[in-house]
């Protein structure tokens, strides 16, 4: 395993979107192995491959409850409810922004060996769901801040 760099805001890597996982091989498992550890070494909550400057469609988080893999998730249910709660991202170290997530979501993708999983979230697992599926659509959270402050830390 390895620690990689995280990717800073202002580097486009971060506004593209990211391809869909075709196989899972060697490199797709490293990967998977180099996000978890680079996201704990950073005390994240979750890391999206773009973070690190790959632009496929791979995710983890760890919000204290256990560590997700996914590969290729997807959205594919959410509740009208949202709720407004702050967010921050290890990609824009120095803001933390205001923002409304679904207070509930569903998300499919594949697990490491392939498999279908499907994980549901409510409120703080659901933001992060949203915000590293975000990522691999290119989008960050200060987009969608209803308001930004510095984070102090
Ligand atoms: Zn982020």
């Amino acid at each position: 395993m390895a620690i990689r760099n995280i990717v800073k805001k202002g580097d486009e890597v971060l506004n593209k979107k990211a391809k869909k996982v075709e196989a899972i091989n060697q490199r797709v498992t490293q990967l998977l192995d180099d996000m978890a550890q680079t996201m704990y070494e950073n005390s994240g909550v979750g890391l999206a491959a773009p973070q690190v400057g790959i632009l496929k469609r791979i995710i983890v988080i760890d919000i204290g409850e256990g560590l997700i893999e996914l590969l290729n998730p997807e959205i594919i249910e959410s509740s009208k409810e949202e709720i407004l709660g702050d967010e921050g991202c290890l990609s824009i170290p120095d803001r933390v922004g205001k923002v409304k997530r679904p207070e509930y979501v569903k998300v499919k993708g594949l697990n490491r060996i392939g498999e279908t999983v499907e994980y549901e979230g409510r409120e703080f697992l659901a933001r992060a769901l949203c915000h590293e599926i975000d990522h691999l659509n290119g989008i960050l959270f200060t987009e969608k801040a209803e308001s930004i402050t510095y984070n102090e830390q």
